[in-house]
């Protein structure tokens, strides 16, 4: 135990999330999780379940619960591992909600109302906008700054909330004069940040856009769902450009397939001559024989309840531990009763 603590003391913090508004995805996989698994070897990695993050879209309680359960045995059977890394539920962590409150205070509404993610949001459910998801990006800053975070690794479409914790993260520092806080970055292992899109022809694939292949999907289904996917009627000349629905398929090959198959579909349609039938038919292949492991692991250890609520709460515990040291710390700076 000592000789883990010494070990976290000079490994660079990570941490990241994922909200329990549904089943993982291949998005979710390729985007987030992946490098979960890689980064969890050589660094001090917290990640957790965004149960209070996901209250900005209104789940109904039993959806909370069970969906926070879902992700926790997603999480367990791609691959995460509790004995190397922090695995906790948002909710579970006290501290959380308090360095929310105080960050709040330094937040300004005009740069919260022009994120992107915000934006998004309003026209997705305008009926419903609500101050948590305009301070979303604030809520997201906490989760990184309490455990003091460098490395965050997300997906493209957290990027600008990204830049909004190094801002948060600046903003404090020098309001407080104190260099408490390090400015955290998206991380991807050197490359560009991943966006896997969904299979209706445009945007990204997400849990709740109908337009995603789960990792707990059934072989019939992620058929099914490949398949149905949007084409066109076929390139009309020799190397043209892909268009966006097209490319998607593309890019999901990329991700499962091999470079040949990926080379030989790209070949076949700068030739014009790629059947879509054929195309689907690898991919559906290929994706299958990527979750299938996965899923049946899945179901394992959902039915695992004793193991599920032991990993948590072990979980928890520590995230407390680095949470509590860093709101100490914070409120020694602000400069709360001291006597
Ligand atoms: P969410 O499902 O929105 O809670 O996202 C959880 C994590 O998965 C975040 O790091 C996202 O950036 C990542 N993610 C979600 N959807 C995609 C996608 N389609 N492509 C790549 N990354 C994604």
């Amino acid at each position: 135990m000592r000789q883990n603590r010494e070990r976290y003391l000079i490994m660079e913090t990570v941490l990241s999330g994922i909200r329990p508004t549904g089943n993982l995805h291949i998005g979710n996989y390729f985007g987030a999780v992946k490098n979960f698994i890689k980064m969890q070897e050589e660094h001090n990695c917290f990640f957790f379940i965004a149960d209070f993050h996901s209250l900005t879209t209104h789940p109904i309680p039993g959806d909370l619960h069970g969906h926070v359960k879902t992700v926790l045995a997603e999480y367990l059977a791609t691959g995460l591992d509790p004995e190397k890394a922090t695995i906790y539920v948002q909710s579970d962590v006290p501290e959380i909600p308090e360095m929310y409150l105080l960050f709040n205070m330094n937040a300004y509404i005009g740069e919260l109302e022009r994120t992107t993610t915000f934006k998004e949001k309003i026209r997705k459910q305008p009926d419903n906008v609500n101050a948590g998801l305009l301070t979303y990006p604030v809520l997201m800053a906490t989760d990184i700054l309490i455990h003091k975070a460098n490395k965050v690794p997300v997906g493209k479409d957290q990027e600008q909330n990204l830049e909004m914790a190094r801002k948060f993260a600046k903003r404090f520092n020098h309001m407080y004069n104190t260099d408490l806080f390090p400015e955290p970055s998206a991380y991807n292992f050197g490359e560009e940040l991943v966006k896997i899109p969904g299979l209706d022809g445009s945007g990204k694939m997400g849990k709740s856009e109908g337009n995603a292949i789960y990792l707990v999907d059934a072989p019939k289904e992620i058929e099914k769902k490949v398949m149905r996917a949007v084409t066109d009627s076929g390139p009309t000349a020799k190397n043209q450009d892909k268009p966006e629905a097209i490319q998607n398929l593309f890019t999901l090959l990329k991700v499962v397939s091999s470079t040949d198959t990926y080379n030989y579909f790209d070949e076949k349609y700068n030739n014009c001559e790629i059947r879509y039938g054929d195309l689907k038919k690898q991919l559906t292949k290929d994706i299958i024989a990527f979750t299938n492991p996965f899923r049946e692991k899945i179901l394992e250890i959902s039915a695992n309840d004793a193991y599920l609520h032991k990993v948590v709460t072990q979980g928890a515990e520590k995230a407390r531990e680095s949470a509590s040291k860093t709101l100490k710390e914070v409120r020694n700076v602000i400069g709360f009763r001291k006597f």
